[in-house]
């Protein structure tokens, strides 16, 4: 039965916000989305330089099917919006000695590379891909599904024995691999979505075989490109965004959802409210007190957060043609285990750095000025918990990262920079609003995962919905846009 049109408010424009709008315009609904910046996209905003096109956050995409489907809902092809275009090797990995892996998509490229620090691990790595492989298959068809229930979770708890998921990502691959940098290598991936490769379950592992089996892309023009694209076919639906509207309340009245109320006190009803900014900070911030039950202040204040980041973003006035870098580069680090306890543990600023470099300019000559090179790093740092002053510290600390690069991988690298920008735990705090400047939202863990995640529908209000990285299934581009599929799905119900 074709459903009446609704009312929607839509707080912030990320992935999340774009995918759960355009399903709902694209079914006929009225929907609005208020953007608290100049520009949509959340983490994924651009950043214009001096000609330098510097995207703010995700680069590695992959899933072109997600995207499909949204555009396919409006009647449209994704094809004639943007254009991805393929990486492999997917990574480039440097260990403490500054020697690197490449990780391909294909399984015998791999084992190549593999060959080349230990012959004698290619055995236990097949078996590594063949376990990450059976959890994909086991628990991806409950990243696009929300955990109404805990029983409905605890039924998944079989598989979790049985695949032996329960380990860290990392105990899982030391079962099958002894060398240590190879080890690393194939535990990496939390760390993408905000978790410790030492601690976050190996269920996560399913990011490994996800991109494998839909490889990793790039978009023409950068991330933004996408989020421009989404936003295009979001009007096209029928959709409004308002930029610089900053919500400050979502109006509770006999537990439902009313709408939302704005800085000059002014108000916006709707049917259905569905909040994209940070969910903690959300509960915390937008939702009046009183109406808040005193447990689930207490759950949200007492979660863990994932780890924060410095992001540089930097331009150079020439190309580093025979620079040793890729698309997407990983420095690991000698001391990596400290590292990781120093960011997630301890909460302290690491005196080694863990980083992940971009070099877009590589793929596309449209991101930078002809000639020139188009960069991010980010830095692994902890999150605001670690009370590190940042505001004392940042110039200092983004010239010991340029140092560092300049020293070991992009020659005279500071003399070349014509364009930079850099962010701390602090923007993602006051910019993104974000609980504890954690850079992607609600640590991964067992126990905040699933069922024990905050969901998409709220627990304690009607047609109140949450999407994004802090809810179920979590962060990451395509966690995020299957967050914005299970609202959609839930409101249209
Ligand atoms: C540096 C970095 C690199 C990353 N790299 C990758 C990657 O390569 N691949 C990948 O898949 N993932 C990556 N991630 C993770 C990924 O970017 C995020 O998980 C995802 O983009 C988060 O999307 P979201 O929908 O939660 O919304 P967000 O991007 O967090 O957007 C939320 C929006 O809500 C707005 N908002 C908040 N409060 C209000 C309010 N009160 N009123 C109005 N608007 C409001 C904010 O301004 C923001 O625009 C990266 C993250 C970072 C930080």
């Amino acid at each position: 039965m074709q459903q009446q049109p609704k009312k929607i408010v839509v707080i912030g424009s990320g992935f999340g916000g774009l995918s759960a709008a355009i399903r709902l315009a694209a079914k006929g609904h009225e929907v609005t989305i208020f953007e608290k910046s100049d520009q949509p996209g959340g983490r994924a905003y651009q950043y214009e330089i001096n000609g330098f096109k510097f995207d703010g956050g995700p680069t590695v995409i992959t899933a072109p099917h997600q995207y499909d489907e949204l555009f396919e809902l409006a009647g449209k092809k994704r094809e004639d919006y943007l254009t991805l275009v393929s990486l492999d090797p997917f990574y480039r990995i440097f260990d403490g000695n500054g020697d690197h892996f490449d990780y391909w998509r294909s399984q015998q490229q791999t084992e190549e590379e593999i060959k080349k620090y230990s012959p004698d691990e290619v055995a236990g790595y097949r078996k590594f891909i063949k376990g990450v492989t059976d959890i994909f298959n086991w628990f991806h068809p409950f990243t696009e599904k929300s955990f109404p229930t805990l029983w409905s979770f605890l039924r998944i708890f079989p598989h979790v024995i049985k695949t032996g998921t329960w380990r860290s990502m990392y105990g899982f691959a030391a079962q099958f691999i002894k060398h240590d940098f190879l080890r690393k290598v194939a535990s990496f991936h939390p760390l993408l979505i905000g978790g410790n490769p030492f601690d976050t379950p190996s269920i996560y592992g399913l990011i490994i075989q996800f991109e494998k089996q839909w490889g990793v892309h790039y978009c023409v023009g950068g991330t933004g490109a996408i989020i421009k694209a989404l936003c295009k076919l979001f009007e096209e639906c029928g959709g409004t965004i308002k930029l610089n509207a900053e919500v400050k309340q979502i109006l509770i009245e006999n537990k439902r959802a009313q709408g939302v109320e704005f800085k000059d006190g002014s108000v916006y009803e709707a049917d259905e409210v569905v909040c994209n900014g940070d969910v903690a900070f959300a509960y915390k911030n937008y939702i009046s007190k009183t109406l808040l039950p005193k447990p689930m202040n207490l759950w949200l204040s007492n979660l863990q957060y994932s780890n924060s980041l410095v992001v540089i973003y930097f331009g150079t006035k020439k190309k580093y043609k025979d620079c040793r870098l890729s698309h997407h580069n990983l420095i690991l680090g000698n001391d990596y285990n400290k590292l990781m306890r120093d960011i997630f543990q301890r909460k302290i600023l690491p005196r080694e750095l863990g980083l992940y470099l971009h070099m877009p300019s590589q793929t596309d000559d449209s991101i930078a000025p002809e000639g020139c090179d188009c960069f991010y790093v980010l830095s692994l740092v902890p999150n605001l918990d670690g009370k590190i002053n940042w505001n004392d510290l940042m110039d200092e600390y983004v010239d010991k990262v340029l140092g560092f690069l300049e020293e070991n991988y992009l020659p005279e690298l500071r003399d070349n920079i014509i364009a930079k920008h850099a962010v701390t735990p602090l923007h993602f705090q006051n910019n993104l609003n974000s609980y504890k400047g954690a850079a992607f939202s609600i640590k991964p863990s067992m126990m905040q995962s699933g069922y024990f995640r905050p969901q998409v529908k709220s627990n304690w209000f009607d047609n109140l919905y949450f999407v994004g990285a802090g809810v179920h299934p979590g962060a990451g581009v395509p966690a995020v846009l299957a967050s914005g599929k299970i609202a959609a799905a839930a409101i249209e119900q």
